[in-house]
C-alpha cells in the first residue's frame, strides 16, 4: 500500500541547477520551429513569450525549418528577438513530399472521404507532410546535428510562468529523454490502423520494447488496443539521441511504408508518444508541471501555489486542463504514482 510519504512530490527529487546568466557551459540544445513565412507574426508572440520567461537568461539557439526559403523579413524579425544564435533551414524534398510507394489515387480518395466526414485537417495534403516530417525527419536536418536536445515551439503559443532553471540542463542531469506539458486523447478517425501497425512492428522486433515501459499508460487492456492517450507534441522537449536511434528510425520507416500518413492522417503526437511509451523506460519521460503553457484551445496552468508564486504565473488556474476529461493526465498520475496537487479542490 502506498503511503502519503511514498508519494511525496516527485518533482522535488529532481536536480534543478540555477545557472549563472552568462550563457556559458550550456547544454548542446536548441529550440526548433517548423513554420511558413506567413506564420511570422504569430511566431513572434511565441518567441517573445519564451524569451521573456526563459531564454533571455540562457541564450539557447533557435533552428527554423521551412519547406520553402525563409523571407528576409522573417529572418530579420526573428533574429532580433532571440538571444541565442538563429539558423534558417530549407527542408529537403524527400522529407516533404509523397513517397513513391504511395498510391496517390487512394490517398486522394482518403482525403476526400475524410473531408466529407469533417475530420480535422482530413482533406489537407500539406498537413500530412507536416505530420510525417515531424514524425520522422526534423531531427535529421543537418542543422540539428550540432545538438543533443531540442524544444519544439509553434506559432501562437504562450508561456505563463518564469522558468528560472535551465531546462536542458535539467533534462541532461536527470537523464530524461522526453518532456511534455499536456496529454490528450487523439481522434480515432485519424489513426484507425496505427495501433495494429505498431503491434505488427513490435511482433517482428520484440527486442525494441523497454523493460520498464509505459504500455499501461497508453493501453487499458495490456496492449490489445490503444487508449488514444498522447503527449501534445506542439510542446516537446526531447533528447535527439532517442529519435536518431535505430529503434525509433526503424519504427518510423515501418509506419511510413504502411502508408498511414497518407491513407489515414496519422499525427506526429501519437507516434512520438507510442515510441516514447514503448521504447523508453518510464523514468525517462517527464511531465513539466511547472510550465504554464497555452496552445489553442488548451492551457496547462500550474495550480500549485508554490510554483505560481515562484514563477509569477499569469494564467488562471481554473483554465488548467490537466485534470479535465479531455486530458489523460488522470491516467498518467495514477500510472506514475504521483500525488495530485492539494490545490486541485480549490479550483475544480
Ligand atoms: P495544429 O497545431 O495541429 O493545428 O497545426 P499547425 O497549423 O500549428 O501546424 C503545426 C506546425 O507546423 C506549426 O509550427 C506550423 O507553423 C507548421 N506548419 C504547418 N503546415 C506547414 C506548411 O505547410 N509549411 C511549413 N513550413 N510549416 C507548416
Ligand atoms: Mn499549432
Amino acid at each position: 500500500i502506498a503511503t502519503k510519504d511514498d508519494k511525496i512530490n516527485k518533482s522535488s527529487q529532481f536536480k534543478k541547477q540555477q545557472t549563472n546568466p552568462k550563457f556559458q557551459k550550456k547544454v548542446k540544445a536548441t529550440f526548433v520551429t517548423l513554420a511558413r513565412n506567413n506564420d511570422l507574426w504569430e511566431l513572434l508572440e511565441s518567441i517573445q513569450s519564451l524569451e521573456d520567461r526563459f531564454n533571455h537568461k540562457f541564450g539557447y539557439d533557435w533552428v527554423f525549418l521551412n519547406d520553402e526559403p525563409f523571407s528576409e523579413e522573417f529572418i530579420y524579425e526573428t533574429t532580433k528577438s532571440i538571444s541565442g544564435e538563429t539558423k534558417y533551414g530549407v527542408i529537403p524534398f524527400d522529407y516533404w513530399s509523397t513517397p513513391i510507394w504511395i498510391d496517390t489515387d487512394k490517398a486522394e480518395a482518403a482525403r476526400q472521404d475524410m473531408k466529407e466526414r469533417n475530420i480535422i485537417y482530413g482533406d489537407s495534403l500539406s498537413y500530412r507532410y507536416m505530420c510525417r516530417f515531424e514524425s520522422g525527419f526534423f531531427f535529421r536536418h543537418p542543422y540539428l546535428d550540432d545538438y543533443d536536445y531540442y524544444w519544439r515551439v509553434e506559432p501562437s503559443v504562450k508561456f505563463y510562468c518564469d522558468i528560472d532553471y535551465d531546462i536542458f540542463q535539467f533534462m541532461q542531469d536527470n537523464d530524461m529523454e522526453y518532456g511534455f506539458t499536456i496529454a490528450l486523447h487523439e481522434y480515432i478517425e485519424t489513426i484507425p490502423t496505427l495501433w495494429d501497425t505498431t503491434k505488427e512492428f513490435i511482433s517482428k522486433n520484440p527486442k525494441v520494447l523497454a523493460k520498464d515501459n509505459s504500455l499501461d499508460l497508453i493501453s487499458d487492456d495490456n496492449g490489445e488496443t490503444y487508449n488514444l492517450c498522447h503527449f501534445w507534441s506542439n510542446f516537446e522537449i526531447g533528447k535527439l539521441e532517442f529519435l536518431r536511434s535505430k529503434t525509433y528510425r526503424s519504427y518510423f520507416d515501418y509506419l511510413d511504408k504502411s502508408g498511414g500518413f497518407f491513407y489515414e492522417r496519422w499525427g506526429d503526437a501519437p507516434i512520438h508518444t507510442i515510441a516514447a511509451a514503448l521504447f523508453l523506460d518510464k523514468e525517462k519521460i517527464h511531465f513539466f508541471d511547472d510550465i504554464g503553457y497555452y496552445h489553442g484551445p488548451f492551457t496547462s496552468c500550474p495550480i500549485k501555489e508554490e510554483i505560481r508564486t515562484k514563477g509569477r504565473c499569469s494564467c488562471n488556474p481554473r483554465d488548467d486542463i490537466t485534470f479535465d476529461s479531455y486530458s489523460c493526465m488522470e491516467k498518467y498520475y495514477e500510472f506514475r504514482g504521483l500525488e495530485k496537487p492539494a490545490e486541485l479542490e480549490k479550483y475544480q
